[in-house]
């Protein structure tokens, strides 16, 4: 599996430190869209509203200024004006304009109406008996005197020179048929329209063709410029003393279009510099503007909230992303493993059921080679045994021979009672020689393995008389304790016989260099087992004989001797029955064969009496 860390270091890899890299990079990127788009989007939002604040305000302030538009043409149409203007002396003429002025004024709900003549001088005004009239002071350098002249209307915003107040101004020539004898202006207040700013929650003001804030219902922002004014327009500000003496100074020392989309950065007065959003629509013919200022820092915030967002949100499905593909990597290598486990496991139990099958192949071989070799155990005795037997039957049959004779001769003598003993005598070598051959038979009988209950008296006996030439041979003598007759072991008669037959042969052979062999056997019962020893004073047995005892085909002995086959098969035979063969030395010299075999089931006193029934 694919570790992200170096296993011994624990450190992360290259491999991985170069995708986590560009998983970072790719999600500060989309942060960064996400914080312009939303940005953007917000500020447009903004900016939309904005504007149609901005339309709106823009038509009630261009339908109040329009409102009294034609008021000063009307107004100028009153004989008293171009009466006073052909005899600017006639005190008589002065009252009569003054008054019809006045009435004009507060008709027209205007903050003054006055009567320039062709020099610029103010002949007669609403305001007439005020300390600060306007009669007598000279307003040629006006603008909205000159426009007035010229072209028929004048407009102007400005301060006023004689009140400082400002206002809106409304001029238009007064005629004598072709020939323009005078002016008559009109001053408005624009108070409605600084409210109507003030009103919309907003920072709004207007700034005039020179890019001055003249109406600002925050007087701290009248008379500055949003951007430095240029020298021209400094010089013609000088000129026509449209703000008066009120020094004119710049919000931002940048040059600055109105129509940017960006924020821009300006030193409001008594604020710290900061960003704002300019909205902007002009108004009304003098080239004025309505600006609005607005605030980016919520669109910042949101933009920074979307940007963190979308990071997150990416920076999280990034990660969902690279643990899926971990667990699926994951569950790859599992499932590759798992493969390669069942694969192992597969190959492992072909080669087990081969190995199982081999096994079972060669139990079956060495299964019957123990058959085999059992049967070739008792053929060998046999072997062994066929001179015993031959000169066993020889002396019997000789003797056979002599008193058979011998009773003929004695019945042609007439000697009954002596023939009648040589027939007894011959009936006892009869019942000799047919005990050799029933034990020879019962010896080589291949018998059906169904252990029975076996008289272990009998058995011993049986043994003792196959080996009688052996032991007459070696004038071995042979001790056994009395056996009691109802002594039973678990086996079968030819069987056990041949086990003790082996035992018994093998001890005299451990002493045939003895001159006075002795061979003690001897039974013990305890816990259902009954045990038969099979003891000599022989050589005993060797480390080297104890490791191969019961091997089969092991054997000291010359080949004529010993086939090394009898302790394999006893073992065998024993272990058939449930019973043991085991083999130490005394501690005072020779051998102790110990066989050990179960006692028969107890049979049952019903079955006992239905058997003897
Ligand atoms: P065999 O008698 O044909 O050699 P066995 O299987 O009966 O085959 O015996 C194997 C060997 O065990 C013998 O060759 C002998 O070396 C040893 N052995 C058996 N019985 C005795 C004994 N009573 N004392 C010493 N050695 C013995």
């Amino acid at each position: 599996m694919n570790s992200p860390r170096h296993p011994i270091t624990g450190k992360l890899s290259s491999r991985t430190l170069l995708t986590l890299g560009a998983a970072i990079s790719f999600c500060l990127l989309l942060g960064w869209l996400a914080y312009r788009i939303f940005g953007d989007i917000y500020l447009n939002s903004e900016r939309q509203l904005a504007r149609q604040r901005l339309d709106a305000l823009a038509l009630s302030l261009e339908a109040t200024l329009s409102r009294n538009e034609s008021l000063p043409g009307l107004l100028a149409l009153d004989p008293s004006l171009s009466a006073l203007l052909h005899q600017p002396d006639s005190e008589q003429r002065i009252t009569a304009a003054n008054a019809y002025l006045e009435a004009a004024q507060q008709g027209a709900a205007v903050s003054a109406a006055f009567l320039i003549d062709a020099h610029g001088k103010t002949l007669a005004a609403s305001n007439w008996r005020q300390g600060r009239s306007f009669v007598g002071h000279n307003y040629g350098f006006r603008p909205y005197f000159v426009d007035a002249i010229n072209n028929g209307l004048g407009r102007f915003y400005g301060v006023g020179v004689t009140t400082g107040e400002p206002g809106y101004f409304l001029a238009a020539p007064v005629r004598d048929g072709q020939q323009a004898l005078g002016v008559i202006a009109l001053k408005v207040g624009l108070e409605a329209i600084e409210q109507a700013l003030a009103g919309a929650g907003e920072t709004l003001f207007l700034v005039d063709a020179d890019g001055v804030i003249f109406l600002s219902p925050d007087r701290l922002l009248r008379y500055h410029t949003l951007a430095p004014l240029s020298d021209t327009a400094a010089a013609r500000l000088g000129d026509t003393r449209q703000y008066g003496r009120q020094a004119i100074t710049p919000l931002s020392t940048l040059p600055l279009a109105l129509d940017r989309i960006e924020p821009v950065r300006l030193a409001l007065p008594g604020e710290a510099p900061r960003d704002v959003l300019l909205t902007t629509r002009p108004v009304g013919s003098l080239g004025w503007q309505l600006v609005q200022l607005g605030d980016p820092g919520e669109a910042h915030s949101i933009a920074l909230g979307s940007a963190l967002a979308t990071g997150f949100a990416c920076a999280f499905l990034l990660g969902l992303a690279a643990h899926v593909r971990h667990r699926q990597r994951r569950r790859d290598e599992l499932r590759r493993i798992h493969g390669q486990l069942e694969q192992r496991i597969a190959e492992r139990t072909v080669d087990l059921t081969g190995k199982i099958a081999a096994l079972e192949r060669t139990e079956a071989i060495l299964r019957e080679t123990r058959n085999s070799a059992v049967q070739a155990g008792k053929l060998a005795v046999l072997g062994q045994m066929s001179a015993g037997i031959t000169h066993e039957l020889n002396q019997p049959l000789a003797a056979l021979q002599t008193f058979a004779d011998n009773a003929s001769a004695l019945l042609e003598r007439g000697r009954h009672a002596e023939v009648a003993e040589n027939l007894a005598m011959i009936s006892d070598l009869i019942e000799r020689t047919g005990r050799i051959v029933r034990q020879l038979k019962t010896f080589s009988r291949k018998e059906s393995s169904v252990p029975q209950a076996v008289t272990v008296k009998t058995a011993i006996e049986h043994a003792l008389m196959i080996i009688e030439p052996r032991r007459r041979e070696l004038m071995a003598t042979i001790s056994i304790p009395p056996i009691a007759e109802d002594l039973q072991a678990l086996a079968e008669p030819g069987r056990l016989e041949q086990i003790l037959v082996n035992l018994m042969r093998n001890g005299l052979d451990a002493m045939s260099d003895q001159p006075a062999a002795h061979l003690e056997i001897s039974t013990t019962v305890q816990g259902g087992r009954i045990t038969i020893e099979v003891r000599d004073h022989g050589q005993g047995i060797s480390d080297e004989v104890q490791a191969h005892l019961f091997e089969p085909f092991y054997t000291t002995k010359t080949a004529s001797d010993g086939l090394g086959l009898g302790l394999s098969i006893s073992l065998t035979i024993a272990e058939s029955y449930g019973g043991t063969l085991g083999a130490h030395n005394a501690p005072e010299g020779g051998a102790i064969f110990t066989l050990t075999l179960n006692a028969p089931p107890p049979i049952h006193p019903n079955q006992h009496t239905a058997h003897e029934a």
